[in-house]
């Protein structure tokens, strides 16, 4: 009698592990590279959501939001707030910014959390004159251009308060900025945007 049940060689096994393996190497960074591209576009799609919120916003109020959860009035759910990306899923703590302490705001104003960071509570941006001192945050230099909303976490996996004084330069990504017209622009960056001059933006 034949039997149909024969065992695979020791052979055998280590070549369908290797070649498992090799399939796995090749398919993997596709995989992820495909994730990474759909977690970009819904968080870009997040940040035009807030855009068209601001505008909102300042059609009624006549003035740009004091934070950037404000807004969300406007909005249908708090999960705009959130970037996929984000590890914290936009709970950060406002003690981790230095000098200006609501440059991102986290989960200070809103409890489901906010991922993205707002220009015009930013000290140097307004140092830089992209934005005159607030509230009420009178138009930023470049008018409808100016920079209003970021999101670090293509970018990095951490906030961290010293990019603002050094330009830290090991990260390597994307920054997803927002800017006043409602446009969202995608920027291959390798310094944080706490460190960008008006020339990194252009
Ligand atoms: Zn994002």
């Amino acid at each position: 009698m034949v039997c149909w049940r024969r065992a695979f060689t020791l052979t055998e096994l280590l070549v369908v592990i290797a070649l498992l393996t090799v399939l796995t190497a090749l398919l993997l960074p596709v995989y992820t590279l495909s994730r990474r591209g759909a977690q970009r576009t819904v968080c870009i799609s997040h940040l035009r959501q807030i855009g068209l919120a601001v505008r909102m916003y300042r059609d009624d109020y006549g003035e740009l939001p004091p934070y950037l959860s404000a807004v969300r009035i406007y909005l249908n759910e708090d999960g705009v707030f959130v970037c996929p990306v984000d590890p914290l899923q936009g709970q950060h703590r406002v003690e981790a910014t230095i000098g200006d302490a609501f440059r991102l705001e986290g989960n200070h104003y809103l409890p489901s959390g906010v991922s993205y960071t707002y220009v015009p509570n930013w000290a140097i941006a307004r140092q830089l004159g992209w934005w005159q001192p607030g509230p009420p945050y009178g138009e930023g230099k470049w008018g409808e251009l100016t920079p209003l909303s970021e999101c670090h976490w293509h970018w990095a996996r951490q906030f961290n308060p010293a990019w603002q004084r050094d330009r830290i330069t090991q990260a390597r990504g994307w920054i997803l900025i927002l800017t006043l017209n409602g446009a969202v622009r995608k920027i291959r960056a390798e310094i944080p945007p706490e460190s960008f001059s008006p020339a990194d933006y252009r």
